[in-house]
Parts: structure tokens; C-alpha cells; sequence
């Protein structure tokens, strides 16, 4: 009997592909394996979405050609989870399984091991030994003397041959030989393992006891833990996983940027050893396919990982964290699928009955929203952990400060600069939160008024003073040929305005200049290891003033900072998304939150806008009230969480045909369904990106009509399967963005 597939392969077309199956695989196949078949004149690897014996299409039908993999790579809820994904983010199933897989299981990895030995006994012969062989004696009298297990190159020192020694000695039953194996990568991303004694307080006791309730009975619950910074959301976590694996299932932990959380990483080796997989974009190819397969191979029980880390193919699974839950770095942005960690492993939790716990002090206004509808479990820490009093905070008023003192271009107030000075003092230590990195944002003429910008982007270049150069952060474009005169007017009064991260360094260092700074931004940070060991350094005290971007406001726990000062408040504050005033929010409280975790800190924030309420909310760590302003704001302009939104980005180096062509899709979505808005299609904020011209369209769906969203799903895939969007120009590129994080 002849036997069909259907292979979804990755690319753009959303057509699976028939197959006939060569007889010699047919035992083989499975749903869930990845095979090569060709396609056009190439062939390309695709994976088993269906087989049948039967087919009813006409044309001649071609083999597959080898299997790439023996086993599905994927189990039934994983496949379920693609499935979903594919459908939910309208993106080709074959694109979704690569964003799952990693790129190659079958490359070999093998991973470095240590062999080991130790004491057996002396046995029946030890004097005869001595006489016969002297290095096998002293190896043995040495090991006697040990409690564990040596390295055997260890013991180079005694004698030549060590491994050769021990052999005999093991083929004697003297010694036992055993070996490590050493996890991939792992060490340059986390501190060493952290041992802490914990004591639970009354209220954290009282968090652990609900979130065991709900693991405990077996189905899927969606938790909101919103716990103040520092109430030992850490240690939380840490006890729910240690139920977890109790009950013989396992977890995943997510963190927005693994890098960036090393005590967390360290916590949790410390207390689970080497159940403990990393997962994270720095692995190796090779490195990455072996952990997936230990993964599936239930050796791993522990996954801690960025977003990706929520595909991890465990077995069994009882838990998923997601840790600050609000982070914007969740979503993925590009390629498709365009997913959000937080919806895929709520969509997981449910397929393996899971409790999935969202986490922050600071939760999404989305997530607020669902607890308040009722959606989600919602738990509360309200102590700090050792009973620290919230920070005092400050305000700077600016733009007074300025008038004051006279001095314009200053950076750094007042205020600040004492505060700082008192804290030096005492031996304590300083964070300073600048969200922008590079010396000076700007280059302007002094005369036209004329920046310097990013020919691709049109956007301003930042210039970096370390190494002198001009740099496009969207596109990463770098010029050292600065010119001296402007483009424009030719003028020689050009100036650098703005402050960012290196310039503040470069400030502190004159004011202060006996103190030892450590900066911290995408620039210093470009490897994980340059990354933990900055923190590190702080950490252990070597350097007292951190500089850093948004970077550092989150999830770091230094007893000894007792000030954290935000140079300017306002960044970001103004840019046109319905995100912004919830984004600055949530950083200056989030910073704020790293002063005084032991004893009383303090918090000074420079702004322009002391009145305007996100700031002046952020300030009191008045979450509730600043919450329910922006929640009404939305309501009233029917933006997320009131209403489910859905991006069409259209893009393309030709200005005209982006314009006609969004203006076709346009029409295309003719006959809207009630409480369906359709806007645009405008200019993107940033109207061209790495030399490609941008627009969109953007959809609402009014949840008070389209409860679940499903209304405007069907709407736009009826569009899109109706052909219309398949007769646009080949150079143009058509992105859909199902709940944007932002519409810049
Ligand atoms: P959060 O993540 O909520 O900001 P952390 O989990 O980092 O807070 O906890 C703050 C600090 O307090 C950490 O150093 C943590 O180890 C410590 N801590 C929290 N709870 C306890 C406890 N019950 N016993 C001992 N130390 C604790
Ligand atoms: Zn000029
Ligand atoms: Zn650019």
C-alpha cells in the first residue's frame, strides 16, 4: 500500500506539501520527524505534519528523500503548542517548528567530562603491593586519605601516569573509577552556586502553601504573583520547583535576559545541581542539540532559560515561571512567529495541566487586567524580605534646579551629587539609571539645527566617545569619519547634545575622582562573561557606582546600594505608544527597588515633568493609582487590554509601492464586523529602518464584542486566504504582529 505524507516546510507559503513515502521508510514515519523532500529545484528540510494512504491530488506526487531524524522531535503537546502557535500568529507551521527546534539535533556534541576516583579498600595483598608497585601504593595510600572522589589528572603530582595507575587499581577492586560530565557552557552565565539559609516568613509561607494547592491538583492554573522588590520571589520560586520535582514532574524558569540574572541562575544550581539546564542564545549549535536531547532524554529536570526556554521538551511538566512577566524583551519580534512568552506558556500550561505563575513587582498592565476580570489567580507579597522600609524618594524638579543654580547643561544635580557623596562616606554603594547608552545622544548644528542621522534609518546617530565614533542603534551602522562641519549649512558650530550612559561615566569620574566606576550598557556588555563579571565586581564591592541603561533595574540584589539616582526620568516618556507612560513607569519603580534591600535607601529622580502622573506615581511607588489612571486611558481610546490589536506591517525599498500597496490591503479588509476599528495604514514612528521604508495598518477588536479574539482572527485569515494579499510585488514584505508589544 503506498503511503502519503504532508510536510510543512519553512517558508512563507502556508502550504503543506504531499509526498509519497520511499517502502523502505515506511516503518519509519511518524508524525512529529523531520525529513528532506524536494521542493522547486532545492531540497529542504520540512517536518511530518499528516500521513495518510490515500490521496486525491492529481498531479504526480514526488518521494521524500531521507529522514533527518529517527524520533519525532517533538512530543503531543509540543506539536499541539506549534499548532497553536502557527494558527494564533499566523505564521507557516514549518516557521514555527524552526523557532521551536533548534537548528541541527543530529550534530555531535559531546561534552566534557572529568574521570574520578576514589578509595575502595586496602585489600588482602597491601604489603605485597608496596613491594611490587610502589606508584599504585602510594596512589592508593593517598586516595585512603581522601573523603570523595579525586580528579585522576589530579593526581599528576604523585605519580607520571595517573589514568594507567588507576586502571590497575581498579581492575584490583582497590579504587572505583567514575566520571563528570561538565554542562555545556554554563559557567561564564551564573554566579557560582549561592547557598543561603532560608526561613520563610509568615507571608511568603503563605504564598508557598497556595501555589502548592494549585500544583497539587493536577490541572492548569494561571497565577498572578505580584510581590514588591526584594520579598523573595526568588526563594518563592525555588520552593515551588522543589515541589515540583517532589511530585516527580518538572519546570521551566523564565527570565527575560538570562545574562542579566546570574544570582537567580546561581540560586537555583546552588539547590538543584546539575538537574539544572541553561538554555540560552550563547550555546553552541552543537551544545544547544545536546542539551534538547538530554532534555528529552528526562535528564534534565530544571530548564532556566530566556523566552525560547519555554519550548524546552521536558516531560511531565508541573510548572512554568515567568519571571517579571512585564518584560517587553518576552515578545519576540522578528522572524515570525511574533510570539509572546507569556501567551505561549499559558497555551503550554493548559496542554500539560500546569500551574504557569506571572511574575513582578511590576506586573504587565495586561496581566493586572486579567486578575482584576478575574482571570488569574492573583497572590500578593507585600514585605520586603528582613524588613527594609521602602526607599525615601526624591524629586528633582529640573528645570528649578537649573534656574537655581544657573547652569544649564547640567547633569547631574545638586541633590544628587551630595546624596552620592554622603553614601561614599559610609562605605556604601550607588546605581545610576541612564536608559541611553553612547556619550551624547546627538549631534546638532549649533547654527541650522541639523542632526546627524542614520542614512538607512533616519534616525539621529549616537556618538561614543570611547573610540570616537558615530553609531546607529536600529541598524548598527558605524562611522569614525565624524565631520567637523555641517552637511547642511557648512557651519563649524556643530554640538553634542543629550546625555547618555558614557557621558554620565565620564562626569561622576571628574566629581568624584577617587571612586571606581563600573558602566554597564549593550556596549560593555556584549558577552554574558564581560556581563556577570561587572556585576560581580559590584557585587563583591570593587567598584562603588553603577552606571547602566534599563539594564540594570531589574532583578539584581546588592545589599550594600543604598542610593539609586535616575538621571532623567522622562526618557521615553513622550514616544508615541500607548505603552510608554506603563514602560516608564515600571522602570523607575523597578530601579527604585534596587536602593536599600537591607537598610533604609534612597531614591532621587531628576525629571522635566514632576507633575505629569507617571512620574509623580512612580515617586510615592504608588502602583495601584498609576494603574488604574492608565487602565482608563486605555478604555477610553479602546487599546490593550480593552480590545485585542493586530499589526500589518508593510515594508519595502520602494516608497510608492509600500504606499499602494498598504493602501490595497486597506480595501481589502472591506466589511468590518461590529466594534472592529481598522487604522491607517500611517507611517511607522520610525518611517524607515535599515533603508526599507515602513508602514502599517493597525486593527482593534473591542473585547466587549470579540471576548476571546477569535472574531478578528477568522476576519483576517479569510482576508489572507483569500488570495489578495499572495498578488502583492515580490520586494515587499507583509509582517503580522498579533498583539504588539509596541507600535513604533
Ligand atoms: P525579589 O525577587 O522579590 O526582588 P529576592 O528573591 O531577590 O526578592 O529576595 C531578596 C533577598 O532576600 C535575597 O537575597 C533572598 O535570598 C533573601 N530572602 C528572601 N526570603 C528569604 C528567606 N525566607 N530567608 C532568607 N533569605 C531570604
Ligand atoms: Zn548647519
Ligand atoms: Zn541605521
Amino acid at each position: 500500500m503506498t503511503m502519503f505524507v504532508e510536510v510543512a516546510f519553512p517558508i512563507s507559503s502556508y502550504k503543506q506539501f504531499t509526498y509519497q513515502v520511499p517502502d523502505e521508510l515506511r516503518d519509519k514515519i511518524q508524525i512529529g520527524i523531520r525529513v528532506k523532500a524536494p521542493l522547486g529545484k532545492r531540497t529542504i528540510i520540512g517536518i511530518i505534519v499528516s500521513k495518510f494512504s490515500k490521496s486525491d491530488f492529481s498531479g504526480k506526487i514526488k518521494y521524500i528523500k531521507e529522514l533527518v531524524d529517527d524520533l519525532p522531535v517533538m512530543d503531543k503537546h509540543l506539536w499541539a503548542l506549534a499548532q497553536w502557535m502557527s494558527e494564533y500568529y499566523f505564521t507557516p507551521l514549518g516557521k514555527v517548528a524552526n523557532a521551536i527546534l533548534p537548528k541541527n539535533l543530529s550534530a555531535k556534541y559531546t561534552p566534557p567530562i572529568t574521570n574520578m576516583v576514589s578509595f575502595k579498600s586496602f585489600g588482602e595483598h597491601h604489603e605485597a603491593l608496596k613491594k611490587q608497585a610502589p606508584a599504585q601504593e602510594k596512589v592508593l595510600e593517598f586516595l585512603s586519605k581522601q573523603t570523595g572522589a579525586v580528579p585522576v589528572a589530579g593526581l599528576k603530582a604523585l605519580v607520571s601516569y595517573p589514568s594507567a595507575i588507576c586502571k590497575a587499581l581498579c581492575e584490583k577492586e582497590l579504587v572505583e573509577l567514575d566520571i563528570i560530565i561538565n554542562l555545556p557552557d554554563v559557567t561564564g552565565f551564573t554566579f557560582s552556586p549561592i547557598y543561603k539559609e532560608i526561613k520563610f516568613t509568615a507571608e511568603q509561607q503563605k504564598t508557598n502553601q497556595s501555589l502548592y494547592k494549585k500544583l497539587s491538583a493536577n490541572e492548569f492554573s494561571s497565577i498572578l504573583l505580584h510581590g514588591v522588590t526584594g520579598s523573595g520571589k526568588t526563594e518563592i520560586y525555588i520552593e515551588l520547583v522543589r515541589k515540583v520535582l517532589s511530585m516527580d514532574k518538572s519546570a521551566i524558569l523564565l527570565l527575560p535576559e538570562i545574562a542579566l540574572t546570574p544570582q537567580i541562575a546561581g540560586r537555583f544550581r546552588a539547590v538543584f545541581g546539575d538537574k539544572v539546564a541553561l538554555w540560552h542564545s550563547k550555546l553552541s549549535t552543537s551544545a544547544r542539540a545536546w542539551t534538547w536531547k538530554q532534555i528529552c532524554a528526562n535528564e534534565f529536570k530544571v530548564v532556566i532559560g530566556a523566552r525560547s526556554a519555554v519550548f524546552a521538551p521536558l516531560k511531565n511538566l508541573g510548572a512554568i515561571i515567568i519571571d517579571e512577566e512585564q518584560e517587553h524583551s518576552y515578545k519576540q519580534e522578528s522572524p515570525a512567529p511574533r510570539y509572546h512568552t507569556r501567551d505561549v506558556a499559558l497555551m503550554r500550561g493548559k496542554l500539560h495541566k500546569a500551574v504557569v505563575v506571572m511574575s513582578s513587582a511590576t506586573p504587565s498592565l495586561e496581566s493586572y487586567y486579567n486578575h482584576i476580570q478575574g482571570k488569574h489567580i492573583y497572590l500578593r507579597l507585600n514585605e520586603r524580605f528582613g524588613g527594609a522600609p521602602y526607599p525615601h524618594v526624591h524629586i528633582v524638579d529640573m528645570i528649578n534646579e537649573q534656574e537655581e543654580t544657573g547652569k544649564y547643561q547640567d547633569v547631574i544635580s545638586g541633590i544628587l551629587q551630595r546624596k552620592m557623596e554622603e553614601r561614599f562616606a559610609k562605605g556604601e554603594q550607588v546605581i545610576l539609571l541612564q536608559n541611553r547608552r553612547g556619550f551624547a545622544p546627538i549631534l546638532r548644528c549649533g547654527d541650522c539645527g541639523t542632526v546627524e542621522t542614520c542614512k538607512q534609518c533616519e534616525v539621529a546617530l549616537t556618538y561614543h566617545s570611547h573610540g570616537r565614533f558615530l553609531k546607529c542603534h536600529f541598524c548598527g551602522y558605524e562611522t569614525h569619519q565624524i565631520s567637523t562641519i555641517c552637511n547642511k549649512c557648512k557651519s563649524i558650530n556643530l554640538k553634542l547634545l543629550g546625555v547618555g550612559t558614557q557621558k554620565v561615566e565620564e562626569l561622576i569620574q571628574k566629581t568624584f575622582p577617587n571612586i571606581s566606576i563600573a558602566r554597564l550598557d549593550m556596549d560593555t556588555a556584549k558577552s554574558g562573561k564581560s556581563l556577570t563579571r561587572i556585576l560581580e565586581k559590584f557585587s563583591l564591592g570593587e567598584t562603588q557606582v553603577l552606571i547602566g541603561t534599563q539594564m540594570i533595574a531589574k532583578g539584581l540584589d546588592f545589599d550594600k546600594t543604598t542610593l539609586v539616582g535616575i538621571i532623567n526620568g522622562d526618557t521615553g516618556l513622550f514616544l508615541p505608544d500607548f505603552r510608554s507612560g506603563e514602560k516608564t513607569f515600571q522602570l523607575i519603580y523597578q530601579a527604585a527597588g534596587r536602593s536599600g534591600r537591607r537598610k533604609t535607601g534612597e531614591v532621587v529622580i531628576q525629571t522635566f515633568n514632576p507633575e505629569n502622573p507617571v512620574i509623580k506615581h512612580a515617586s510615592r511607588l504608588d502602583l495601584k493609582t498609576y494603574y488604574n489612571i492608565a487602565l482608563s486611558e486605555r478604555q477610553e481610546l479602546n487599546y490593550p487590554p480593552f480590545s485585542w490589536m493586530i499589526r500589518i506591517e508593510i515594508e519595502g525599498k520602494n516608497r510608492e509601492l509600500v504606499a499602494s500597496t498598504s493602501n490595497k490591503i486597506k480595501r481589502s479588509l472591506s466589511r468590518p464586523f461590529r466594534g472592529l476599528e481598522i487604522l491607517g495604514p500611517a507611517n511607522c514612528y520610525r518611517e524607515r529602518l535599515r533603508g526599507k521604508y515602513r508602514m502599517h495598518i493597525i486593527m482593534k477588536s473591542d473585547k466587549t464584542y470579540d471576548h476571546n479574539g477569535l472574531k478578528m482572527h477568522k476576519y483576517l485569515n479569510k482576508n489572507i486566504l483569500s488570495g489578495h494579499w499572495n498578488k502583492t510585488p515580490s520586494e515587499i514584505r507583509i509582517h503580522i504582529d498579533v498583539n504588539p508589544v509596541s507600535v513604533l
